[in-house]
């Protein structure tokens, strides 16, 4: 059987997409991917998507959000994809324990997965004072002292972002120089509120049981160990895009997100619709994530009724 939709990944950009494909009579079916629930499920309370004034839990808004794509018929099934032949329509998804589903329109909303040091206590207090996001987690630490591990960009852009709750933000990377831009460093440098732990390698998490408490440090001349004291852990060393499966096969950047044509969630395959942290390197918020998923099931939807329309015009002539 040929599903007219396959979406895969049920994070916000998949689950919105569910609902509204399946509003539309399209009888989607969503594969969940290896994390069900996207990467909300790491997380506690979510404070900025809108409609939720007292806030909501992380897992509970992802759980709401499936039962209501699954209301309007979504269907739901466990596994990933490992491959997908995107030769021809209907595309062929190989997908693990599972026979080969074939489809129409294909929407890929399998994230971005944030690179972590892989140090212990960093999995275990993820949530607990262990972040990878200062949009969303920035505001829980008004007057706290933080750090950020990480050298580029993203960690200069994340360190000064926190300077606006936190009393004291001490970047702490693995090398003397950054391999953030020049203006993003002068910008770091210029915040009396950002200090520096350069040329030390992180060790270990520490936590007081309930909460983050240190990073464990290890400078890599002397190699002896040091404690900073801290109330947070912002981990900014880049994200993953879960992309591997398409490589070779849908055109990507150099750090293999997903590339759309602006204003619309159109792969360079016809047929074949992105959305959400898999196409996004700039945003990646739940709210971003869920409005590209919008986009993607009318990109869908309008795809093939301009089919039929055009199917249907050539049976009438
Ligand atoms: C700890 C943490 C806290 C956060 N807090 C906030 C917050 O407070 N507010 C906010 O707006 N944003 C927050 N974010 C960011 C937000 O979670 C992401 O922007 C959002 O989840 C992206 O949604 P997505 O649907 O694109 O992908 P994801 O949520 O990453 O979901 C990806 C989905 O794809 C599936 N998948 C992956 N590979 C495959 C495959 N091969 N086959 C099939 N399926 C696959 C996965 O199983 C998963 O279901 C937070 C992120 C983290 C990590």
């Amino acid at each position: 059987m040929t599903h007219k939709a396959v979406i895969l990944g049920t994070g916000p950009a998949g689950l919105t997409a569910a609902v509204y494909l399946a509003r539309a009579n399209m009888e989607p079916v969503v594969i969940e991917g290896p994390e069900p629930g996207g990467q909300l499920t790491l997380t506690t309370e979510v404070e900025n998507y809108p409609g939720f004034p007292e806030g909501i839990m992380g897992p509970q808004l992802m759980d709401d959000m499936k039962k209501q794509a699954e209301r309007f018929g979504a269907e739901f099934k466990r596994g990933w994809v490992e491959d997908v032949d995107m030769s021809e329509r209907p595309f062929k998804l190989k997908i693990n324990g599972m026979d080969d589903v074939e489809t129409d329109t294909l929407i890929i909303s399998t994230g971005a997965s944030a690179k972590m040091l892989g140090i212990p206590g960093e999995k275990e207090n993820m949530g607990k004072g262990v972040s990878t996001c200062a949009t969303c987690d920035g505001f829980f630490f008004r007057d706290k002292k933080l750090v950020v591990v990480g050298g580029g960009d993203s960690a200069m852009e994340e360190a000064n972002f926190l300077t606006k709750f936190a009393s004291e933000v001490q970047i702490v990377h693995r090398r003397n120089e950054l391999r953030a831009s020049k203006i993003m460093q002068d910008r770091a440098k210029a915040n009396e509120k950002i200090t520096w732990a350069l040329n030390k390698t992180p060790v270990e998490m520490e936590s007081d049981g309930m909460k983050i408490s240190a990073l464990r440090v290890k400078d890599n001349d002397s190699g002896e160990e040091e404690v900073i004291e801290t109330d947070g852990i912002f981990v900014a060393i880049g994200h993953n895009p879960n992309t591997e499966f398409v490589k070779g096969k849908l055109d990507m950047d150099d750090k293999g997100y997903l590339l759309v044509e602006p204003g619309t969630t159109n792969t360079n395959v016809e047929g074949v619709f992105a959305c959400g942290d898999v196409q996004d390197a700039k945003y990646r918020q739940a709210i971003t994530a869920a409005g590209t998923g919008c986009m993607a099931a009318m990109d869908a939807e309008r795809f093939l009724e301009g089919e039929a329309a055009i199917d249907w015009s050539h049976t009438l002539s």
